[in-house]
């Protein structure tokens, strides 16, 4: 069967033959004529189809030719015939295929059939259908009529038919006088619009008006009526219930004998289904259907409007840019539902913060595009972006896991920056790029950036193969007894010995390989590098020494540690002097999880430390869950020990934690001697800090620290 879409156009034809019918049946047209007319509408729309009109005989059982007008007479005549079923009676004809729709009495009894016969296979579409549905009923209507009349010949019997005709119609009638005054309607009427006739009868059907339509709009209405004696339209009216609906309507003059108007004929449709599915196409097309928010289509569509107009115009505005950090990495560890609930937050959050006049794009993924119309003064756009920026910080609350969300927004202005769409997109794509880098996730484009980006992305690519290549090397800092000063461990740093960039230090591509799915393997390596390296220092007589190994908590909540367990498993005499070194940030995001996780690895005889500690959440209770082992201060309250009393307590208050917790306290980056004192004063366990020693290769730290301490 072929599909079509019934549209405007085809109500236009149907409600085209409906008229024409209507008006013949008003004007007495005999019988015969109005059915070969029905069967000739039906040859019109579908090629080489015969239309045709059958009728049961009396007894019920048997069919006759009631019409069939391109048959020639001699036929016709002939067909005093009857026949058994439809299908003999196409067999008569020499006709293979045939579509037959029940003609019904009152809509129940079955009269007849309106049937289309072919000669090759019968395609009938949807609108073809509907149309022979319109012919069934105007002939059901004829035969009720005809029967009826036969029966009491009176004027009034016959107004009550034409009521019987009206209310068999699915569609909406209304008949007004000529000075528009509703002298009737028909049952289709009441059921769309809510209207009883009783209410409605002697009213302007300005009544129903929805007020969508200017003034404009009836004056063409009228113009043309008055003109062509009739309109026809799509026009918004008012149900009953306030409801506006979209209607397709036919209005007619009719005119009595000497051309003066007595009465408008109106006949319409509730096309709100149509409209609704249209409108939802188009809505569709522009918009993301995830968040609601515009989709790129839309962007371009915006932006190609602003910047056609600007030249006419001088238009400005900015674009921002924005996109949400590590958003891959959420999506990859809470999977993709929460993923999706993530962005619809961060959709609600950007409507929340933006003008109702701005727009709001999700450019893809995780990438937003936000376009700020007459706005481009370089504070007023900062504000806007920390505003969002902040608004996504916000926490929510989704499933027990509380999530923050960081986004780096890259901003390009019109029309100091350029004035192409495509152009500024690419400027503020740039600048998010650079946003990210910087601490406070905020980038205005500048010239400058576009080589620097073209930089960052050889980077990227670099890194993919930096493994393979063995451009990471790893260093080590040492460890110290926070009493004696002796040297009790180290810590191992990653380095990147870049071909062309040189030294490369982990805050530049730690999360950068986070982001790109790399971390794991870079851990890996570090892991196995690091106990190898172990491994010969314990045979040089470092057995007294532990092995700090950082692992990135984003790693083990996506990936699992079956990596790092299988690599542990190869050097079974080194796992008591293993220590792995995570930070709570991603741990804390799935916590049973990672408490299972962590359990697991503390089974194999390896120690656990908090890192950074100070920073994050802090959290007695995780610390508790995680069964660490130790905790690292982080080095940003290290730093301000000696300036800041505040600082000095909160270093003493995770002392006394530790103590009551069973946990070893290490202070990191120790680098100045009054630093040294009042940590020492404030009771941690070990120490590390450029005021020893920094990290130092693999060769420096055995020369220095194991083979020192053999001899
Ligand atoms: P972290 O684990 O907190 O490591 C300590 C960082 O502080 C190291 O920086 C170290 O060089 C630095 N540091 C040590 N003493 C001082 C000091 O006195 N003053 C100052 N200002 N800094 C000091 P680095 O090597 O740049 O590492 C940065 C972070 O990168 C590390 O922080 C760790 O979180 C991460 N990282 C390093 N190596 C790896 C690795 O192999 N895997 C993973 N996942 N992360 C690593
Ligand atoms: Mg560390
Ligand atoms: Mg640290």
């Amino acid at each position: 069967m072929q599909e079509q879409q019934i549209g405007t156009a085809e109500y236009n034809i149907i409600f085209d033959h409906q008229n024409e019918i209507l008006k013949m049946m008003a004007l007495e047209y005999d019988e015969t004529i109005i059915l070969d007319k029905l069967c000739l509408i039906q040859e019109e729309i579908a090629e080489n189809v015969i239309g045709s009109i059958l009728l049961y005989n009396d007894s019920g059982e048997t069919l006759s030719v009631l019409a069939i007008p391109t048959v020639s007479d001699s036929y016709r005549l002939s067909a005093e015939q009857q026949f058994d079923t439809i299908e003999h009676f196409a067999a008569s004809l020499d006709m293979n295929a045939c579509f037959s729709l029940p003609i019904r009495k009152d809509s129940d009894d079955v009269i007849g059939f309106f049937v289309l016969l072919s000669s090759k296979q019968c395609q009938v579409n949807e609108f073809q259908k509907l149309l022979l549905q319109t012919g069934a009923t105007s002939a059901g209507i004829l035969q009720n009529r005809l029967k009826l009349e036969n029966a009491f010949n009176t004027s009034q019997q016959r107004l009550s038919l034409m009521d019987t005709m009206f209310d068999n119609l699915g569609e909406g009638i209304i008949i007004t006088n000529e000075k528009f005054a509703i002298v009737e309607v028909n049952a289709a009427f009441e059921k769309i619009s809510g209207y009883r006739e009783m209410e409605i009868i002697g009213f302007d059907p300005k009544i129903f008006s929805s007020e969508r339509q200017d003034d404009a709009f009836f004056e063409r209405l009228w113009s043309e009526l008055k003109y062509s004696g009739q309109w026809r339209g799509e026009i918004w009216n008012k149900r009953k219930s306030g409801e506006t609906y979209p209607q397709w309507m036919s209005i007619t003059d009719i005119k009595d004998a000497q051309g003066r108007t007595t009465n408008y004929l109106c006949v319409f449709s509730d096309i709100s289904d149509i409209r609704e599915s249209q409108e939802k196409l188009i809505y569709m097309a522009y918009h993301d259907p995830l968040t609601g928010l515009a989709n790129r289509t839309k962007l371009f569509d915006m932006l190609d409007h602003i910047f056609k107009r600007s030249q006419r115009i001088e238009q400005s505005g900015s674009l921002l840019f924005l996109d949400l950090n590590r958003f891959k990495n959420l999506n990859d560890t809470f999977g993709h539902a929460i993923g999706d609930i993530i962005l619809i937050h961060v959709a609600n959050r950007l409507r929340e913060v933006m003008r109702s006049s701005d727009t709001i794009a999700r450019f893809g993924g995780d990438e937003f595009v936000l376009l700020l119309e007459d706005m481009n003064d370089h504070d007023a756009v900062l504000a806007i972006a920390k505003k969002i920026r902040d608004a996504l910080k916000e926490p929510f609350e989704f499933n027990k896991h509380r999530f923050s969300i960081n986004g780096s927004i890259g901003i390009a202005r019109y029309p100091q920056d350029g004035n192409d769409s495509i152009v500024l997109l690419k400027y503020a794509d740039t600048a998010m790029y650079q946003a990210k880098l910087e601490s406070d996730h905020i980038c205005f484009y500048q010239s400058s950036m576009t080589e620097k980006l073209h930089k960052s992305l050889m980077f990227e690519n670099d890194m993919h193969s930096a493994v393979k290549n063995g451009e990471f090397e790893i260093f080590y800092q040492p460890k110290l007894d926070a009493k004696t000063l002796v040297v009790t461990g180290a810590e191992a740093l990653v380095r990147w010995n870049h071909p062309y960039r040189g030294r490369v230090y982990p805050s530049e591509f730690i999360g950068m390989a986070e982001e790109m799915d790399m971390i794991s393997e870079l851990d890996s390596w570090v892991l196995q590098k690091a106990l190898e390296d172990l491994r010969i220092w314990n045979k040089m007589g470092g057995s007294h020494l532990s092995l700090s190994v950082n692992v990135s908590g984003r790693d083990i909540n996506r990936k699992g540690i079956e990596h790092l367990l299988s690599i542990i498993e190869a050097y079974p005499e080194l796992k008591p002097q293993l220590i792995f070194e995570m930070t709570e940030t991603f741990l804390v995001q799935s916590v049973d999880e990672a408490v299972r996780l962590l359990e697991r690895l503390k089974k194999t005889g390896v120690k656990l430390a908090m890192d950074d500690f100070g920073t994050g959440y802090s959290s007695l209770s995780y610390l508790k869950r995680f069964k660490m082992d130790s905790i690292k201060i982080d080095r940003s309250l290290t730093r301000d020990v000696v300036t800041n009393p505040e600082d000095r307590e909160i270093v003493k208050a995770i002392v006394a934690l530790g103590r009551n917790l069973n946990l070893e306290v290490v202070a990191e980056g120790i680098e100045e001697m009054e630093q040294l004192e009042i940590i020492q004063e404030c009771g941690c366990d070990e120490l590390q800090g450029f005021y020893f020693d920094k990290a130092l290769s693999f060769e420096a730290f055995s020369e220095k620290y194991v083979r020192g301490d053999d001899a």
